[in-house]
């Protein structure tokens, strides 16, 4: 079973909303195992609407429509649904009498226009509406396509406000639907891979995927981390899990290492448990990315047992101050450079008595005040009981991304 999502309402069209009833809409028909394949949007015009509506009676078993049932010319969600089933709209006196009586425990008249919210469409069950006085509408219908075979239809009604539309959902909608919908469970599962471009991991991970056609797999790249999401709907959990697993284990048998996480775990908190199970603790002296790494390490709640903290060490007198960067050092070969990542480095593990010390020094422009280092390149220091490293790193994109990507590969290198 497929659902669509129609979202009524012009203001959603503009730059300043945002259809967000669509995306609860879609974690509650996924827990139901049916999934999404259309979300429509539509402004508040009854020919669009009643256009869009009959295209997604076409195509989808279940029609979700959100908004547009007001008491305002611009509210047409129960006209458009009307005309693209060729069905009536039958006014409720029941409903009638229940505004009515909204209206006269507030002490206001009612206006005529106000009746139209007791319209409903023939055959449909009245949702009603503690938070508002737009009742929702549930209708299980029949419809003929081209061919001339009929169809079974769920067309749900709801009113637009997210506060009316979520309560009315979870009490009037959900059970309805779990009856009506077979029994199907869904699982889902989460790989994440730190640093590599988009298209390699598609490049590497299609061929498995594709493999499986009942796994949907989606790939999303955001902020120097890939995704990898696997959902997949059976009749039984065991099953479905058993889809996702499957095909989560064939691919990191593939991208081995380069999965930080398959369990949603984010970088920080990977490498944090790391350093945990080798009972080390961590501290940083940063300067181009101004306590980036710190910030992002403090944000899991219990890092104090491994982190200890770190310097922002911008100017050159800090660097020398704070982690101990001899100023020849930095006068001989600038401070962004492979002896001053790996000074800093040892510098603040030595200072602060850390098991590991990271030190990140780099341009992140947009100019450069040595003109003969380009703007992305950055250096990172890792000092452990061991050794000491330093990697050289050419990041592209502005000063954001160029911060960003330097503390992600400061956790990757942490990692391994
Ligand atoms: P009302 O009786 O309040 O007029 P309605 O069903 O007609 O209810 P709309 O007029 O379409 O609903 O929308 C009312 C409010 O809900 C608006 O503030 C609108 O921005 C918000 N809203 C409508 N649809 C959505 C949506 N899909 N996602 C988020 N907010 C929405
Ligand atoms: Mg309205």
């Amino acid at each position: 079973m497929i659902a669509e999502i129609i979202a009524a309402g012009s203001e959603m069209l503009t730059p300043f909303r945002q259809d967000t009833n669509s995306l609860y809409l879609t974690s509650e028909l996924n827990a139901l195992g049916v999934s999404v394949a259309f979300k429509t949007i539509v402004g508040d015009n009854l020919q669009h609407l009643t256009a869009a509506a009959a295209v997604a009676l076409m195509r989808a078993n279940i029609v979700i429509l959100s908004g547009g049932l007001g008491p305002t010319e611009d509210d047409l969600t129960r006209e458009a649904v009307a005309s693209a089933l060729d069905i009536s709209l039958v006014r409720d006196e029941k409903l009638l009498a229940d505004l009515e009586a909204r209206f006269a425990k507030r002490g206001i008249p009612m206006t005529a226009n106000n009746s139209k919210q007791a319209d409903v469409l023939e055959g449909a069950e009245i949702l009603p509406n503690i938070n508002g006085s737009a009742a929702g509408q549930f209708l299980v219908t029949n419809v003929t396509d081209p061919l001339g075979n009929q169809h079974r239809r769920i067309v749900i009604l709801l009113p637009g406000p997210p506060r009316e539309l979520k309560p009315l959902f979870a009490a009037e909608v959900k059970h309805r639907l779990v009856f009506l919908v077979p029994e199907r469970h869904m699982a889902k599962r989460v790989l994440r891979m730190a640093l590599l471009p988009e298209s390699q991991v598609d490049a590497r991970t299609a061929p498995i995927y594709k493999q499986f056609p009942d796994v949907e797999t989606t790939i999303l790249a955001h902020a120097g981390e890939i995704q990898l999401h696997f959902q997949a709907s059976a009749k039984t959990a065991t099953e479905a899990q058993s889809q996702v697993d499957n095909l989560a284990s064939l691919i990191k048998a593939e991208m081995g290492e380069a999965i930080f996480s398959s369990d949603n775990s984010s970088l920080e908190e990977v490498v944090l448990d790391l350093l945990a199970a080798k009972n080390f603790t961590l501290a940083t002296a940063e300067s181009c990315t101004g306590g980036l790494l710190a910030q992002r390490v403090t944000a899991i709640p219990g890092s104090s047992k491994q982190f200890l903290g770190g310097a922002v060490v911008y100017s050159n007198l800090l660097k020398t101050a704070f982690a101990d960067v001899p100023a020849e050092m930095i006068a001989t070969h600038g401070a962004v450079s492979e002896p001053v990542a790996r000074a800093l480095a040892q510098g603040i593990r030595k200072r602060t008595n850390a098991s590991v010390g990271i030190g990140i020094t780099g341009i992140a422009g947009p100019t450069s005040a040595d003109t003969s280092k380009p703007i992305g390149l950055v250096y990172i220091g890792l000092a452990t009981p061991t050794a000491t490293t330093v990697t050289q790193h050419n990041f592209t994109g502005d000063r954001d991304r160029v911060r960003w990507w330097s503390s992600q590969q400061a956790l990757e290198l942490l990692r391994q």
